[in-house]
């Protein structure tokens, strides 16, 4: 199980941080490391060729013995810790030297020597001397044809370096751990400030409380833009959630209103004892609020469908005009009956590709309202055409009482319903049902209307261009 901690963002960003800190870091400490010691182990071997061109000279100049004072006397001026000499011939054989008691362990390499004979050039070794890790440098070079230089020098200064250097690493490397570590925790908190804002916001929101939103700091940075995108989130969801507790409002009032009719027909006829034929009335009743709540529900199941992208509308090709002229009959007597002039203007032949029965509702609940809002003495005038705009128009057109200009653009919305005092039937999902329908038929719905002067519904449908069957 890994600890929680180590899951977060911030954590494992410190780590990455601080990883990539410390391998740097260390990186250029060991070239720098190595850069130092070479720079050192090359001082020390131009001293020891130095050393080696002298003794040339002085073989030149004093001869073998003049050589081998000089060795015990430089060793002892520079130190005999620091420095030895010794001559051999080229056998390996051991002429003279300086003071060997501290570098009684140093032999004489016969590889080094080996090489020396073959290539003529000097040769140069790295050794341990002593428990301490020192070392000495130490140079095989031809002082004479006949007589090679073995001389050392202990890298003392290498050792010195190296320690110190070992100290400073430790030191700062554990300042480097330390530093990445907390500068990484620091800069990934503060850059992640953003999202913890964000998820407190979160966290405040509730159904109760869609009102939270997360500040904006403007800077038009990653996080800003994120808290821009969320706060539109969230007011798209505000919308949504008010739509939805007025939509359950609605749908609770308005089949609360019909079962409460139903009780109150059964409780008036159950009360008075009234004869078989009120029983009758009754039971007629019933069932038309039973049909007015199927209706309903039917349409909003159609709508919820539709929204969700699962409508189950059945499509073949349709004889609009047969449709609606038969529609028109139906509608012709109840018209009559309400003193409504109506009038209709079917072209013929008219066939659409679409769900029969949908289209019918959709155009139904367009007259129904039509007669329903147009007092005595008005008039409707239905029309279907196709129109040179190689659309199919269908328009119900009535001089009845007209729509406020506010009320336009809701009266297609669910359960809406522009006459206030409700003095007429209806559920106020008519022509929400009709624009869903319509929409489903890749059409449009429109209205044009004005207060007392009437109104004109148009529905446009793609027309197929099919042959009638
Ligand atoms: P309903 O008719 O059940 O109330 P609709 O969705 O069909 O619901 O209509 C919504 C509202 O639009 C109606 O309540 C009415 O106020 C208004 N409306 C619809 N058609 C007409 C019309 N032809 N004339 C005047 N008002 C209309």
């Amino acid at each position: 199980m890994i600890p929680k901690f180590f899951l977060t963002i911030a954590s494992r960003l410190t780590l990455w941080y601080a990883g990539i800190f410390t391998i740097s870091s260390g990186v250029v400490f060991v070239l720098f490391y190595f850069l130092a010691s070479g720079m050192i182990q090359h001082q020390i071997d131009q001293d020891l060729l130095e050393k080696s061109n002298y003794f040339s000279t002085i073989i030149q100049r004093n001869g073998l013995a003049g050589a081998r004072r000089f060795a015990v006397l430089e060793a002892q001026a520079a130190g005999e810790k620091m420095i030895f000499f010794r001559m051999l011939f080229p056998n390996g054989e051991v002429y003279a030297s300086s003071h060997m008691s501290y570098w009684k362990n140093v032999s004489v390499s016969k590889t080094a020597l080996d090489n020396l004979l073959q290539y003529k050039r000097h040769v140069f070794e790295t050794i341990n001397i002593g428990p301490a890790k020192l070392k000495a440098r130490i140079l095989y070079s031809f002082i004479a044809p006949d007589v090679v230089l073995q001389t050392g020098l202990a890298m003392q200064a290498s050792a010195r370096f190296l320690s110190a250097f070992q100290k400073v690493f430790t030191g700062a490397m554990a300042f480097v751990v330390l530093f990445s570590a907390l500068a990484g925790w620091f800069m990934a908190r503060k850059a992640l400030s953003g999202v913890e804002t964000i998820r407190r916001t979160a966290e405040n929101i509730t159904g109760l409380n869609l009102e939270a939103r997360v500040p904006e700091s403007g800077n038009q940075d990653e996080f800003d833009s994120l808290a821009h995108t969320f706060n539109q989130m969230l007011d798209r969801i505000e919308i949504l959630v008010k739509s939805i507790r007025e939509m359950s409002d609605n749908i609770a009032h308005d089949l609360k209103s019909p079962i409460t009719r139903i009780r109150g027909f059964a409780e008036i006829t159950l009360v008075h004892k009234q004869d078989m034929n009120e029983y009758r009335s009754m039971a007629a009743s019933t069932i038309e609020e039973a049909d007015r709540l199927l209706d309903m529900i039917n349409s909003m199941l159609v709508i919820s469908r539709a929204d969700s992208g699962a409508s189950d509308f059945i499509f073949e090709q349709v004889n609009l005009s047969s449709m609606i002229a038969d529609a028109c009959e139906l509608f012709l007597p109840l018209a009559e009956d309400n003193g409504i002039a109506f009038k209709f203007d079917v072209a013929q032949d008219i066939v659409v590709h679409g769900d029969r029965r949908m289209l019918q509702r959709a155009f139904s609940n367009l007259v129904d309202n039509a007669i329903k809002f147009t007092p005595e003495g008005g008039q409707i005038l239905i029309r279907l055409d196709v129109e040179a705009d190689g659309y199919v128009h269908i328009r119900v057109e009535d001089n009845g009482m007209g729509i406020e200009e506010m009320d336009l653009d809701k009266i297609f919305e669910r359960f809406y319903r522009a006459d206030p005092s409700r003095t007429r039937t209806g559920s106020g999902l008519g022509l929400s049902l009709a624009k869903t329908i319509v929409k489903e038929h890749s059409g449009q719905i429109k209205v044009t209307s004005s207060k007392g002067n009437g109104s004109v519904f148009l529905i446009t449908l793609p027309y197929g261009n099919l042959e009638v069957i």
